[in-house]
């Protein structure tokens, strides 16, 4: 079981910027090509910007053409969770962080093989670790 991280609003928006907390708290999605990490390359680890839970791993990102950070798969399946959400008419998979709640971004089944998946991850909600400080 995971511990969670539970922070009231006024908590989050004084540990994160403006955009982290429209995205991860409030379901944001920044603009294609604006994300910090949507063209980045560096070898290590993607953790929650809420509450540094191991998301994503570089090996598992791709350049999907989007201009969001994708990744064929999360670390480990049971740290991200999906929920339906159809927000702007559009039945879409949500994919968030079970530790803390925050909104990273959503899943499609467009993705490469082995997978098939495609997380489209804001960077808003994200913060790289380079594997030599891990
Ligand atoms: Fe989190």
């Amino acid at each position: 079981m995971v511990d969670r991280v539970m922070k009231d609003d006024d908590e989050w928006q004084r540990m994160l910027t403006p955009e982290q907390y429209q995205v991860a708290r409030e379901k944001g999605t920044e603009a294609p090509f604006s994300g910090k990490y949507h063209d980045f390359q560096g070898h290590g680890v993607y953790r929650c910007i809420c509450c540094g839970q191991d998301l994503f791993s570089s090996d598992a990102k791709y350049d999907s053409g989007t201009g969001w950070s994708s990744f064929r798969a999360p670390v480990s399946e049971d740290h991200v969770e999906t929920a339906m959400d159809t927000n702007h008419g559009m039945v879409r998979t949500e994919v968030r962080c079970p530790r803390c709640g925050a909104h990273l971004g959503h899943v499609f089944d467009d993705g490469p093989p082995p997978t098939g998946r495609r997380y489209c991850i804001n960077s808003a909600a994200l913060r790289f670790v380079g594997e030599e400080n891990k």
